[in-house]
Parts: structure tokens; C-alpha cells; sequence
């Protein structure tokens, strides 16, 4: 370290003593691989962090600062956590103290305001055993399976530090839109050939990069990511689906709502760089425009089973720069669900009946796309021209697979039916013998 460099951080730290910062808030959130303890600060501050062994623990020492109000544990979303304490060991330095459930690894950074926020100091608490845990792995397909299921990646956005819109009543969008999310993992999971993951099960964030490589690991066939929409105006109303435009925003409204979606990264403490976003375009110039294709294709259907439903915002598919689309080799769509700006959708959105009908009609437009254009390999693709029937009064599982002369287990298992009870209307799949 040169002696001017060393005296410039002396002076810096200097500096920042001279301010007493203040301890404001204080939220933790945990996914399957770390969890994330987040200090707010009325002022940038300088600090300290180092851990402790038996037990686990990690300090922090504040320069200058002083705790505005009590520090409380969120049991539930603690993570390693176990427990929080703090005192001021010398009158210049408040110590806080985390006790933990076992030895991690450690990852700070200080956050700058933004609109939801003030200044924060964020620490990372990696665990040992946290790769292995993520649930992910046991997602990922083999392609070269015979009449494998097309694998759907649905991305509940925001979380954890990210709140997303928040309505009048105070709903927040990174709520509800996992709400949907998981109803339309369940509907999907119900439909032969296709299988759902997603990209965040809890109240966690997830870097809008990280959550399309979870769904490239995957090997999933299409993204599709969940929002609820905000708009200055009330009055406005409506689902609407976007892909990722071409050329940047196609509109005023689009570009102001790719700020809002993309800025969530930064809430959530990942900046994008620079050189990553030029190997990103240079990804999406050679294999996009099939991509894109299907991305304009899939949101149509949508967008189609939308309008069969409620009330739609606009008639057509909208673009917009959106970060979390920019997959270069899996088609991906946005579907903001309703307003939650617009206080009827805001109620709306909380309700399970909506959900439920939003899960069903975008679950309906994936299957018209999949139906459509099957990938080649599977089970769809085999499928997809094979006998319907209508299950009749009368009619036995049994009955059923005798008249087409196919096995019983193919039968259920086409259908994914465990056992034998079948509801008079609804449409079976005969998979080919
Ligand atoms: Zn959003």
C-alpha cells in the first residue's frame, strides 16, 4: 500500500467519524444459499466485520453509531441467524453481534439511498452447506430423455430487500406476485408434458441476471416472470405480456417501467456492469432472433388467454428492455398481472380467486404455445395429435384404456392421475401405445 493511498484512508475514515451515524432499521432474509442481514443508516459510516468460533458469531463494528431503535430478529426469515445483540464497547463504536447456527462465510458492502431506502449496510452470511441445499439442481432435465416434459421457469419478481410496487393498502408486489407464482407452478405441474420450477420460493432476492441462468440451468424452455404493474395514474387498469424489445424501449411508458423493473438490482445490491451487458448483446445477436421469435409468439398466446379472462391493459404484446428477459437462448416473457396502483386491482390481486385466474389463463396460453410448437423430443411432441376423449357418465379409467388399447399406468400417467377417479367433462389424453 503506497503512503499517499494510506493517508487518504485515514483521512477518510477520519472523516466519517466525525458524523455519528444512526442505526435505523433492521431486516434479514435468507434463500436456499445465504442469508442477507441488512442494517439501514441514516449516513455512510466506516466498519468492521470479522467472525467468531464457539459459538458462531459475527461482529460488526460501526464507526460513530448509535442505535435509533431497538434491533429486532425476524425469526422467520433469519436464516443462520439466531439471534442479535449490540453495545458500544467504546463510546466511538456501536458493536453488533450475530449469533449464528453454524460457520459461514462472509460478504459485505454499504448501499447507497435509493427510493424505498436509505444508506444500508448489507452483510452476507454464505454457509458451508448452502450450495448443496439449493433446491435446483434436482430440476435440471436431461434433453436426451425420451418425451421429456418441457420445463416452464417461472420467476416470481422482487423479493426480500426489493419490495417491488407498493399499493395504497400497503399489498407489496414481491408478495402477491409470488403468491401467483406458486398457484401456477401448481397448474402447470398438473398439465401432461410440462413441469414448472421456480426461480425464488421465499422472501429472498434474486440478481435479474441470476434468476435467467437458474432458469438456463434448468434447461428450461421458457421464462416466464411475474409482476404486478404501478402506474402514476389510478385509473389504469389491466394484465398486459412484454418481451424484450429489439432496439430498447418502444414507448415512453415502456422505457419508464423497464427503469422501475431493472432498478429492483440495485435495490437488491447488484449493479450490472458495463462489460457484462456488451457480452450479453453480443449473446443476443447470434442466437436471438429464433429466441425472439418464440418470445413474441408465447406472449401472444398469453396475452390471448388474458383477454378470455379479465381485463387486459393494451390489445398487443408490448416490448421493453426488460434485464430479466434478456436470455439469449430461451424465450422469455414478462406478464405484469394487474395494477396494483389501481386500488380495485390492488384488493384483487390479494384475493385467491384472481390468482387463481391469473395462474390458470397464463398456464392456458403456455399450453396453446407448447401445443403449437412443441420442442422436438417431447412428450408434447409425441402427443400432441393423439386421441382426446371426453370422460362420460359411466365411463372407468379401465374402460377408457381397454377402448384405445393402451395401458392403464400410460393412461394415468399421461393424465396425472393417481388412482382412479375421474370427473365426468374432462378432456383425457390418449398417449400413443
Ligand atoms: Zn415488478
Amino acid at each position: 500500500m503506497s503512503k499517499r493511498f494510506l493517508f487518504a484512508a485515514l483521512l477518510l475514515l477520519t472523516s466519517l467519524q466525525v458524523f455519528s451515524a444512526e442505526v435505523s432499521g433492521f431486516r434479514v432474509w435468507a434463500d436456499p444459499v445465504k442469508t442477507r442481514a441488512v442494517l439501514d443508516l441514516d449516513r455512510k459510516t466506516a466498519y468492521k466485520l470479522f467472525t467468531l468460533q464457539k459459538p458462531h458469531r459475527v461482529v460488526v463494528d460501526l464507526t460513530g453509531s448509535s442505535v435509533e431503535i431497538p434491533l429486532e430478529l425476524d425469526k422467520e426469515h433469519a436464516g443462520v441467524i439466531t439471534g442479535v445483540r449490540y453495545g458500544n464497547p467504546d463510546k466511538d463504536t456501536l458493536r453488533v453481534v450475530f449469533d449464528l447456527s453454524e460457520s459461514t462465510d462472509l460478504k459485505s458492502f454499504m448501499l447507497d439511498p435509493t427510493a424505498q431506502y436509505g444508506h444500508r449496510l448489507v452483510i452476507d452470511l454464505f454457509t458451508k452447506s448452502g450450495e448443496q441445499k439449493s433446491t435446483l439442481v434436482k430440476y435440471v432435465t436431461d434433453i436426451n430423455e425420451p418425451d421429456r416434459d418441457v420445463v416452464i421457469a417461472i420467476d416470481a419478481g422482487h423479493g426480500g430487500e426489493d419490495p417491488g410496487a407498493i399499493g395504497k393498502k400497503k399489498t407489496r408486489e414481491k408478495d402477491v406476485v409470488l403468491q401467483i407464482a406458486r398457484k401456477l407452478k401448481k397448474t402447470i405441474d398438473s398439465e401432461p408434458g410440462m413441469r414448472a420450477v421456480l426461480t425464488r420460493d421465499g422472501d429472498y432476492y434474486i440478481p435479474l441476471r441470476g434468476r435467467y441462468e437458474k432458469a438456463r440451468k434448468a434447461r428450461a424452455d421458457l421464462f416466464v416472470s411475474i409482476h404486478a404493474d404501478a402506474f402514476k395514474k389510478s385509473s389504469v387498469q389491466g394484465s398486459s405480456v412484454f418481451v424484450l424489445s429489439a432496439r430498447g424501449a418502444s414507448s415512453e411508458f415502456a422505457r419508464l417501467l423497464a427503469d422501475s423493473e431493472n432498478a429492483s438490482d440495485l435495490v437488491g445490491g447488484v449493479t450490472l456492469s458495463d462489460k457484462d451487458d456488451m457480452l450479453a448483446s453480443v449473446l443476443l445477436d447470434l442466437s436471438q432472433s429464433a429466441t425472439r421469435e418464440a418470445s413474441n409468439k408465447v406472449a401472444n398466446d398469453i396475452l390471448g388467454a388474458l383477454k378470455r379472462t379479465g381485463k387486459t391493459h393494451k390489445n398487443h404484446v408490448g416490448h421493453a428492455n426488460f434485464m430479466v428477459l434478456k436470455s439469449p437462448d430461451v424465450p422469455s416473457v414478462l406478464v405484469e398481472t394487474a395494477f396494483i396502483s389501481n386500488p380495485r386491482e390492488e384488493k384483487r390481486l390479494t384475493e385467491k380467486e384472481f390468482q387463481q385466474n391469473m395462474a390458470r389463463a397464463i398456464t392456458r396460453g403456455v399450453r396453446d404455445y407448447f401445443y403449437s410448437s412443441p420442442p422436438p423430443g417431447t412428450w408434447i411432441a409425441a402427443n400432441r395429435n393423439g386421441a382426446r376423449h371426453i370422460v362420460a357418465r359411466g365411463d372407468t379409467l379401465g374402460g377408457i384404456a381397454n377402448r384405445y388399447s393402451v395401458s392403464l399406468s400410460k393412461l394415468r400417467s399421461a393424465n396425472k392421475i393417481n388412482g382412479d377417479v375421474i370427473h365426468v367433462g374432462r378432456e383425457l389424453i390418449i398417449p400413443t401405445s
